[in-house]
């Protein structure tokens, strides 16, 4: 019998909301560059414009602060690798949590790079970011601090405040990857201290191949791809203007208040449910503030790439630990850093919500993961 599929993975990607679709089509059927003069090519100038207004509106940032790239990964690559060399960084501190974008990028600059580490939560060690500003400070070397917002992993919602307060008034840079809670925080990237900071369209219900890089208006020289001067000398290359339009109607339409309150509850009862079923059940970050769309947990001894083809076969798309590279299954770093035993590390699933998620999705769920527990004790010959 083959069962209705249940999408439970919006952290790795999300559907494509109704509005970004729309955009996405209408602008396919249009001709030309949005650089050139012509008409055809100021249709696609005001398309891009508006999107630019769109994402900057999310974020609460001015449009002129939006550079399109064509991901969260270039946009991060831009703000660590290009900027590195661009404003005259001595030294990167990033956490142990950070995505694998980030920290290829920090290693990519060839600087020393420190890394700070997380509690057993899974919060980033604020102290210890503390002491790598102080000790910077005293040294005269310029550091790019670089963290995330919410882990794609745990969900875990990051003290950035507080670490704004620490780089803010220092001579240091201070980047944020805020691709995971984009549209689902608050975000005041005006008022707020980081110099830039990543978003991407796909995690919002906006297509895959289009991001942004916000950068504060003294942020300059910081380019990766020189290119034909598009978006103001800051991103060569024609801007894709179908992408970018629907990326904009992504961020129009992102409806924010389900991921405070309508998914939140969801995760509430497949957590309630899984600990019924499964009272070892161990839920990573629990004891801290969680964006309100995720749940990453374990039952100690179910290993997770079993788990998820069982769950797979059953027509639940879930994933173990971080999905960001294609099928691979690995030892999530972000979990070993949280001091997670690697025996427990590899049974953790991950259940992420979104805009289409309903409450039959999370008993779809649950009804799933009961089967997959009692085959397994079935098979490990413990009691129910
Ligand atoms: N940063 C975080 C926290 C992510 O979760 C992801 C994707 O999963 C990325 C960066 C990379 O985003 P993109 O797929 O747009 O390159």
């Amino acid at each position: 019998m083959t069962r209705k599929a249940v999408y439970l993975d919006h952290n790795a990607s999300a559907p494509l909301l109704p509005a970004a679709r729309d955009a996405l089509i209408a602008a396919l059927d249009l001709v030309g560059n949005p650089s050139s003069v012509h008409g055809h090519g100021r249709a696609l100038r005001a398309i891009v414009d508006k999107a630019r207004a769109q994402v900057a509106e999310l974020a609460g940032a001015e449009r002129e602060q939006v550079v399109f790239t064509s991901s969260a990964t270039e946009a991060i690559t831009q703000a660590i690798t290009a900027g590195a060399a661009g404003l005259g960084v001595d030294a990167i501190v990033v956490s142990a949590g950070e995505h694998a974008a980030v920290l290829k990028a920090a290693e990519a600059t060839g600087l020393p790079v420190r890394k700070v580490g997380l509690d057993a939560d899974g919060v980033i060690r604020v102290d210890e970011i503390a002491a790598a500003v102080f000790e910077a400070s005293a040294a005269g070397v310029k550091l790019l601090v670089a963290v995330h917002l919410v882990n794609n992993e745990t969900g875990v919602i990051q003290p950035v405040d507080q670490i704004e307060v620490l780089v803010g008034p220092t001579p240091h840079y201070l980047f944020v990857d805020a691709v995971q809670g984009f549209g689902k925080l608050a975000l005041d990237f005006g008022g707020r201290a980081p110099d830039m900071v990543a978003v991407s369209a796909h995690k919002i219900g906006g297509p895959i191949g289009v991001g942004a890089l916000l950068m504060k208006n003294h942020i300059s020289n910081v380019r990766l791809i020189p290119g034909g001067g598009q978006e103001a000398g800051r991103r060569g290359g024609t801007e894709p203007a179908a992408l970018i339009a629907s990326f904009g109607a992504a961020a129009a339409a992102f409806p924010t208040a389900y991921y405070t309150a309508a998914t939140h509850k969801l995760v509430e009862a497949i957590e309630s449910g899984m600990r019924s079923v499964a009272p070892d059940l161990v839920i990573f970050g629990a004891g801290v503030d969680r964006i309100g769309n995720t749940s990453n947990f374990a039952v100690p001894g179910l290993n997770s790439a079993v788990a998820m083809m069982g769950l797979d076969l059953g027509g639940l798309a879930v994933s173990s630990g971080s999905a960001c590279s294609s099928g691979k299954v690995g030892a999530s770093h972000v979990l070993a850093a949280m001091g997670v035993l690697s025996a427990l590390g590899e049974a953790a699933l991950r259940v992420s919500f979104g805009w289409s998620s309903t409450r039959d999705d999370a008993e779809a769920f649950l009804k799933g993961f009961s089967e997959i527990v009692s085959r397994h004790r079935a098979r490990h010959g413990v009691a129910a």
